[in-house]
């Protein structure tokens, strides 16, 4: 099995390779040469989600030095489940936010971690992630990577541009993982990030690399929860169900892309965005023109030239082929705080602010079909956003009040990359 660059200009690797890179080195993303198929009768018997994981990641690790490991790392990444909530008998929500941050992320970074680290320690190496985080990357990967023997940590993120919580999740780390509150914005961080992969010396001293979700290695894990909800719909209503997914730099529906490509049993696969509409205007006038990303109330979706967007293009070559495969919709916050509202008066299900979207969606768009809406983090996340419009607070599932209680510690840096390697 081996995974090919989206520019076409980079020598074709195995899945290991791709996770120890990242990006090729043409600058393209690394998607798979072939989909491996998998039958739904093959899965059969298999029961637990760690089972499942194991079996559909089998053959995208086919030659694979990690093929051997893949039952640990998949034991020890995916420790937490991802129950479908039924709202009636058709439409239900995949909540992906029962990990240790509470949000999608979790599945990913967790089994980055876990396969970089099993790498890492094969090959006698170490290496330093950088990430630069707007709000749920970086506690996602912070913690998957705590305590790594073989790695440490370093996060930038822009010092008063994170809420409260997010800032606690990021900053309740010691040991190898640091935190860096930049005195600059968001780009700044990233810009960053960047100059330090780009400083020959630098690259002599330390082994960098990233942890974010271009990585081959946090979207393969994304598409065992869908082919998971997918089954289970099947089961419970004969029916292929439409998966409808928050996006924002659509890694998470790239993923579920790549699970109907290698045989999941879905039907349509919808994308709801926020305000940053670049997909939307994409499919409305066949020309893609990346945008500034505009603030919102979904803010992970903040994205306004999506970093998978490549693989979905090599996914679907031309226009004619993307449109009949990708359906997208804007959703306003305006309409992120109606549905909210509406969906706790009508069921008494509390969203956060990126799932809204994704129910937004469903209501415009109704159907006789099953529909998966991805419920991406939990809404105790975005207290201060959701507990006013359902004028009611949220219960902190536990593994948040856990964090929320650590004590923190940061290192406030100008904008200025050498500072944190000095
Ligand atoms: C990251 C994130 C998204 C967007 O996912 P992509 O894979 O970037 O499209 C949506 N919701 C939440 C809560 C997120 O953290």
């Amino acid at each position: 099995m081996y995974y090919v660059s989206t520019k076409g200009k980079a020598p074709k690797v195995r899945a290991s390779e791709a996770i120890l890179q990242g990006l090729a080195v043409d600058g393209g993303l690394y998607v798979p040469e072939q989909f491996p198929y998998t039958s739904l009768q093959n899965l059969g018997t298999t029961s637990s989600f760690v089972e499942l994981a194991y079996e559909l990641l089998y053959p995208w690790f086919d030659n694979d030095i990690l093929q051997p490991y893949l039952d640990q790392l998949c034991a020890e990444a995916f420790t937490f489940p991802a129950p479908l909530h039924w709202h009636n008998q058709k439409d239900s929500v995949l909540e992906l936010f029962h990990g240790p941050t509470a949000a999608f992320k979790d599945f990913g970074a967790r089994f980055l971690a876990a396969a970089m680290e099993r790498l890492l320690d094969l090959q006698g190496k170490t290496l330093t992630i950088l990430v630069a985080t707007s709000g749920d990357t970086g506690g996602a990967v912070a913690s998957a990577f705590y305590r790594r023997k073989h790695i440490s940590v370093k996060i930038l993120f822009p010092r008063n541009r994170v809420s409260q919580r997010q800032q606690q999740q990021l900053t309740c780390w010691d040991d190898n993982v640091q935190a860096y509150s930049v005195d600059g914005t968001f780009d700044d961080c990233q810009r960053m990030v960047k100059a330090a992969f780009m400083d020959k010396t630098l690259a002599d001293k330390h082994a960098l690399s990233s942890a974010n979700s271009i990585n081959l290695g946090r979207l393969l894990p994304q598409m065992i929860y869908a082919w998971k909800a997918a089954i289970e719909v099947l089961v419970q209503t004969g029916r292929e169900p439409t998966m409808i997914i928050p996006s924002g730099n659509v890694g998470n529906s790239c993923g579920t892309y790549w699970a109907k490509a290698s045989g999941a049993p879905i039907g349509n696969i919808k994308l709801a965005v926020n305000a940053n509409r670049t997909i939307v205007d994409y499919l409305d006038k066949g020309t893609y023109e990346k945008r500034s990303s505009i603030d919102t109330l979904a803010n992970a979706m903040d994205v306004g030239d999506p970093s998978n967007i490549e693989r979905l293009f090599h996914l679907f070559p031309d226009y004619d082929a993307f449109k009949h495969a990708v359906s997208a919709v804007s959703i306003s916050d305006e309409e992120i705080k109606a549905t909210i509202k509406r969906v706790w008066e009508q069921y008494r299900y509390i969203l956060c602010p990126h799932t809204a979207t994704g129910e937004r969606l469903r209501e415009l768009y109704p159907s006789e079909e099953p529909s998966v809406v991805y419920a991406t983090a939990h809404p105790a996340k975005f207290d201060s956003i959701v507990e006013p419009i359902i004028g009611s607070s949220i219960a902190i599932p536990p593994q948040l009040s856990d964090l929320i209680e650590k004590t923190t510690s940061v290192v406030e840096v100008p904008p200025d990359y050498r500072v944190i390697f000095s």
